[in-house]
């Protein structure tokens, strides 16, 4: 297919969407070249590699949506990826605990919700069931997820771009290379990069905290934006690493988008307890006073993050005082582990999420994927994209197969 441009198709993003979007569009279409674009050293530099690491099982999202889908197909997906290349993964499943009556009609919601997304082996546990598979968790009723797992997500993203490179008629990986902005022409676009330009006769934006800015370069005025929600989280110390045996996780608040404080066991062995969910004044700030001017105007000059904030502003303090004090933090832990104390946990690492808002003040609960002349655009892609990265990937091929007339 090439003649006279450099890449076929160049990916923006080299984090687990934009890498498994490329695998897919490789694998279904050989002679197409393609190129990603990566503005870090390493790929997976940002959501990807600062995420909790878990194959979630795809219950709490609504039935029919396309999280519910992906994720499920998705999961299975990593999984057999996984078991393919020597990946280390565990199914080791994850129990999701009641602690207050007012939680039990959400509880109850999960659980049908889940029924209806076909997660297998999904059941109600009692508190002696709690106690049994979590020997130091306590609570009133609770969910057994078996098809739960845990894997790093790094590794799938360095697996797939070599992948990438080893496949197809010389693909390629860039790092260091930043997308500054786009030359359009009928038949191709030029990406101009912090070191020199690409031709290009398609484009696919995975630019994850970026892809709304990414998206305006290309004349596509999304009517969402951005808003960065850092995650912080604690570890606990290897004398309490024995208090939690796998995953366990509370009931979530219904009205976000976020799963709540849970304790995971990494692939590693360690265990983290997080992440909150803080408004971040840096889009790719990990320190809890990063402070970026750019990201913070943007942010605050669209309507819907003041509308977000107007509606929210209770939960959005207390996340924030959480945030400064280890006290309250522990707090909100021991609900599901009372007996945790503050020599237990020590600060971890910390994500931030890209979180889609709409003018509303609504944030975006599905994923969102949008067309512009030559370009895709995947504009929301949070929680569980990691999980779901496959399917996503295929999805994104589909696309891309039929909007650009891929052979
Ligand atoms: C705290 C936290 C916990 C999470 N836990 C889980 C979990 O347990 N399980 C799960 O399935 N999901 C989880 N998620 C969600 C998941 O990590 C993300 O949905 C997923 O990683 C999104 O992948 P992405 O490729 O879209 O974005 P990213 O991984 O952020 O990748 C985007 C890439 O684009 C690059 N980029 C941006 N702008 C440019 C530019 N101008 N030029 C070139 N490159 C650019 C960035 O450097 C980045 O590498 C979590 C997320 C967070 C933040």
């Amino acid at each position: 297919m090439k003649q006279g441009v450099d890449f076929d198709i160049i990916v923006i993003g080299g984090g687990i969407v934009g890498l498994s979007s490329a695998y897919k569009i490789m694998l279904n279409h050989q002679h197409i070249r393609i190129a990603v674009l990566e503005k870090e050293e390493r790929l997976a530099a940002h959501q990807t590699g600062h995420n909790s690491g878990v194959i979630h099982s795809g219950l709490y999202y609504k039935p029919g949506s396309a999280k519910a889908k992906t994720c499920t197909k998705g999961r299975k997906e990593l999984i057999a990826f996984a078991e393919e290349h020597k990946i280390p993964y565990e199914i080791c499943g994850k129990i999701i605990v009641a602690t207050a009556e007012k939680e039990l009609d959400g509880l109850e919601k999960i659980f049908y919700n889940g029924r209806e997304n076909g997660i297998e082996g999904l059941e109600k546990i009692r508190p002696d069931e709690i106690k049994e598979i979590e020997p130091y968790s306590t609570g009133i009723a609770g969910l057994r997820v078996p098809c739960t797992g845990i894997i790093d997500f790094v590794k799938v993203a360095e697996k797939l771009g070599q992948l990438i490179e080893e496949g197809g008629v010389g693909n390629k990986i860039f790092t260091s290379y930043e997308v500054t902005g786009f030359d359009k022409h009928d038949f191709y676009t030029r990406v101009v990069t912090n070191r020199g330009t690409f031709d290009a006769r398609y484009v696919i934006n995975c630019a994850g905290l970026q892809c709304d800015r990414i998206a305006k370069m290309d004349g596509v005025e999304p009517e969402i934006r951005i808003i960065p929600f850092r995650g912080d989280y604690y570890e606990l110390t290897e004398q309490a690493g024995s208090k939690v045996k796998n995953l366990i996780y509370p009931v979530p608040n219904p009205d976000f988008p976020f799963l709540g404080v849970h304790f995971t066991r990494m692939i590693d062995g360690s265990v983290e307890c997080g992440p909150n969910a803080v408004f971040s004044f840096k889009r790719e700030g990990y320190g809890k006073t990063d402070f970026s001017l750019i990201d913070s105007w943007e942010s605050l000059s669209f309507r819907g993050t003041w509308k977000l904030f107007f509606r929210n502003w209770k939960y959005g303090l207390s996340e924030y005082t959480r945030a400064f004090s280890k006290k309250l933090f522990l707090r909100q832990l021991q609900r599901l582990i009372p007996s945790l104390g503050a020599g237990d946990i020590r600060p971890g690492t910390a994500g931030v999420r890209a979180q889609a808002v709409g003018l509303n003040g609504a944030p975006l609960d599905d994923f969102v994927i949008e067309r512009r002349g030559n370009s895709i655009h995947v504009l929301n892609a949070p929680s569980p994209a990691a999980t779901a990265s496959l399917a996503i990937g295929d999805h994104i091929n589909q696309l891309a197969t039929e909007y650009f007339e891929l052979k």
